[in-house]
């Protein structure tokens, strides 16, 4: 006969009203951002007749792909690249909060993944249950993302040089992709409109729709997330095995199955161990010296690391880019003349452009 184990109740208070807090506080922020960025584009469109309005340099943080050739020009060169410095910063400190927490990013300060799990809760409001994707679907959907990071990955690390990167960054065309990206919501195609509705409606009838299937940014810090020290841990010995934890967990992670949580989806929103019934039974452990880190140090930490290196960025003078509002109206009017440079041919020709001005400038 099995021996009844003894329950010592889990009295820790809840973490997700901090959580939300957080997401909303940094959903304002990026809020903020855009109207500042709304009235510097005003004042571009005036031609400099309106009032100046500084570019926030926060916008940056929405060019990750600008970002991750900045750094990795930074590791080539030893230099920032003055064109989005901020970008840079935002990018590192994503990645580092990813390397410490996991995909803690996801759930805890990125506004996208904020409104995705709103309307997740509206949907589970409406249908009232979670529903998933047969597996049969759902694995292979889940490679999109990393197809999309694989290829922004070969396109960057594998077919540019640093003479390419460099030519890219300094192209009128990345200078003004914060403003391309203004006009692309502003001035919305009816396709790019029609793809965002129905993402907007899969996101409602499965949660995270966008996040788990096609988000390359996600892609990224799930696989950076298996180099974190700090796991999900279940304890076996304790566990009454009542599924809760499994239950609640948007990434529908098998959490009372397993005794280390290392999944890709993880986005540690420590749901699971908020509705864990069994005290010291689900917890976040710091693995090398197996040290149960508490969910408020984990929240605070989250949001500490983040703001100490984009500070640094501002502290260091690395934060606003070097270009001048008369040089914002000049490129603001050759606007439309700077392309996408998209293709894998379009990055060859990076290449050949780059040596080509080398040799020019022999
Ligand atoms: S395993 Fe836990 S922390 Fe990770 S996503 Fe699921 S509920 Fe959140
Ligand atoms: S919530 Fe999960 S870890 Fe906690 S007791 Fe239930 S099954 Fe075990």
């Amino acid at each position: 006969m099995s021996e009844k184990k003894k329950i010592i109740r889990n009295t820790e208070k809840p973490i997700q009203k901090y959580r939300f807090i957080i997401q909303s506080a940094f959903t304002a922020l990026c809020v903020w951002i855009g109207i500042e960025f709304f009235m510097f584009i005003k004042y571009l469109e005036s031609g400099g007749e309106a009032t100046f309005y500084n570019r926030p340099p926060g916008v940056e943080g929405f060019l990750p792909i600008s970002s991750m050739m900045s750094l990795y020009y930074f590791f080539l060169s030893g230099e920032v690249h003055p064109a989005h410095p901020a970008g840079l910063f935002i990018f590192v400190a994503i990645v580092a909060v990813s390397l410490l927490f996991g995909k803690a990013f996801c759930s805890w300060l990125c506004p996208v993944g904020f409104l995705s799990e709103l309307v997740g809760d509206f949907g589970e409001k409406l249908f009232k249950k979670k529903i998933h994707l047969p597996k049969i679907l759902d694995f292979p959907l889940r490679s999109l993302k990393y197809l999309l990071l694989a290829f922004f990955i070969y396109a960057i690390f594998f077919l540019m040089t640093e003479v390419a990167i460099k030519a890219f960054l300094d192209s009128p065309y990345n200078l003004v992709s914060d403003i391309k990206m203004w006009y692309f919501f502003a001035d919305i195609s009816r396709f790019s409109l029609i793809v965002i509705s129905v993402l907007f409606i899969l996101s409602i009838v499965i949660r995270n729709f966008w996040c788990r299937y096609l988000c390359p940014y996600g892609a990224l810090l799930g696989l950076i997330s298996f180099l974190s020290p700090n796991k999900i841990k279940r304890n076996p010995v304790s566990c009454i095995d009542c599924g809760k934890c499994a239950k609640v967990c948007p990434s529908s992670i098998k959490v009372d199955k397993v005794l280390t949580v290392m999944s890709d989806e993880c986005s540690s929103c420590l749901n699971c161990i908020d509705v864990c019934p069994v005290a010291d039974t689900l917890e976040m452990k710091f693995t090398p010296a197996k040290k149960t880190i508490n969910k408020k140090i984990i929240a605070i930490s989250v949001v500490v690391l983040f703001i100490f290196i984009t500070g640094l960025g501002m502290l260091t003078g690395y934060w606003h880019n070097k270009i001048s509002k008369e040089e914002y109206i000049e490129l603001y009017e050759n606007i439309d003349g700077f392309g996408h440079p998209t293709s894998v041919e379009s990055t060859k020709r990076f290449n050949e452009d780059a040596k080509n001005n080398i040799n020019k400038s022999r």
